[in-house]
């Protein structure tokens, strides 16, 4: 597969790069990935690691600390540790979906402020639009953020968070004007020592275990004046932008951990025997094994496609692109989860055991059609535009 790559239209260096990460995925994440999904921890250490070799430096620009690559391989490089570990390439997800909106909305001294820091991995960073009662409807959030004087004042919650509790700045979405509809949102940037701003339920989850999710909790929560990330009522434009340039990090999620559950069940098909022969040789599943070969490669041209069109937007910005965004992203997640599916089914009663990774591939799995805008949202997205 990583010869392939190159035919996607990567340069010599961005090949390099892939390499290492899918290197790096292969030693390090692999060995660990059962490991994190049973004890549930972050796994700092390979953030470390991560971090070291330039990993989260990738979807942030050259002038703030970055390495400015192409969103193709940022998507790709999602792919590579989502292939060994789903958890661990959320570590590069939840990083560049928090850091979008300030390259995209920062000012200047936002961007020098906390982008270096990002790229750098030394903070981690969380994007909280969700609340309990607001989830795909997030126009309707509560959370409120009141101005007194020089600073704004935050009461509310947000729940499901990525990152919560971890990350050292929040871009936190909460009502300014209550009247103004979406219009009335605005987008702040918290950071974890902010008075009145505390962690609430961690979630126990079902996959993505090495992933910290949690509620977070505004109690008259002061943040300054200028933590405004551009401007007053700008948030929902701001939020919305954000998930159209990051859906097709979690389409390459998705696209990641399908693609190491189809491989790992591809050597034990062909190494199991049963009949006098190894189970690889019956038509029926061969069969299978084809309509999942040729998914995986529609969903990952649908992935790269959105991917090279963000890129290309960058130089013609009139250019659009939520509803390939959408479509890499309910495709790839929905493919995906059949994908592993029936690798799962490959193993037989195997499969079912946790000894073996198709158990855990087959619950990591299972969020993609669910966040970043459940896969319902994405048909909205996307009749909305055919529909244009
Ligand atoms: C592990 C995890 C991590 C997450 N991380 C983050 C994060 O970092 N930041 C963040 O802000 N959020 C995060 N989320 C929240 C996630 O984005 C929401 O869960 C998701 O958007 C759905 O919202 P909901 O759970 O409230 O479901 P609901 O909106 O209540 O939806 C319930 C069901 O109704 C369907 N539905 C809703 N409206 C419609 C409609 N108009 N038409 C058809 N069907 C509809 C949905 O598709 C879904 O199937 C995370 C969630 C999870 C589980």
């Amino acid at each position: 597969m990583t010869s392939r790559k190159a035919s996607y239209g990567l340069n010599e260096d961005e090949q390099e790069m892939i390499n290492v990460v899918r290197e790096f995925a292969e030693q390090h994440v692999a060995p660990r990935a059962a490991e994190i999904d049973q004890s549930g921890q972050f796994p700092w250490d390979l953030k470390e690691q991560m971090a070291e070799l330039d990993f989260l430096a990738l979807p942030f620009p050259s002038a703030y600390g970055g390495i400015g690559a192409s969103d193709l391989l940022v998507v790709m490089a999602v792919e590579e540790l989502a292939r060994r570990c789903a958890s661990t390439s959320l570590v590069l997800g939840a990083q560049t979906l928090a850091g979008t909106p300030i390259v995209l909305f920062g000012n200047e001294q936002q961007k020098h402020y906390y982008l270096p820091r990002l790229a750098k991995g030394e903070w981690l960073a969380a994007y909280a639009l969700t609340e309990p009662e607001a989830g795909s409807d997030a126009g309707s959030m509560r959370t409120t953020a009141v101005k007194k004087g020089d600073v704004y004042v935050l009461n509310g919650s947000k729940h499901f968070i990525t990152n919560g509790g971890l990350a050292q700045v929040t871009v936190v979405f909460a009502r300014t004007d209550p009247q103004a509809g979406t219009r009335g949102i605005t987008a702040f940037l918290v950071e974890k020592d902010a008075p009145g701003f505390s962690v609430g339920k961690v979630e126990h989850k079902m996959g993505i275990r090495g992933s910290q999710t949690t509620e977070l909790v505004f109690t008259d929560c002061e943040v300054p004046a200028d933590a405004i990330l551009g401007r007053e009522g700008d948030g929902f434009k701001i939020a919305m932008a954000t998930l159209d340039r990051t859906r097709p990090c979690v389409a390459a999620q998705a696209l990641g951990i399908a693609q190491g559950a189809f491989e790992y069940a591809l050597e034990y098909l062909k190494t199991r025997t049963q009949f006098g022969k190894p189970i690889a040789d019956q038509q029926g599943i061969q069969f299978m094994v084809a309509e999942m070969a040729t998914e995986l490669e529609a969903a990952r041209l649908l992935v790269y496609r959105a991917a090279m069109l963000i890129d290309r937007s960058q130089d013609e910005p009139d250019l659009r692109f939520s509803q390939e965004s959408a479509m890499a992203k309910m495709y790839a997640s929905e493919t995906a989860v059949r994908v592993v599916d029936r690798a799962l089914q490959f193993l037989g009663g195997y499969g079912y055991m946790t000894e073996y990774p198709l158990e855990r591939m087959y619950r990591d799995v299972r969020i993609t059609p669910i966040y970043e805008g459940t896969n319902q949202i994405q048909r909205l997205v996307i009749a909305r535009e055919a529909l244009r």
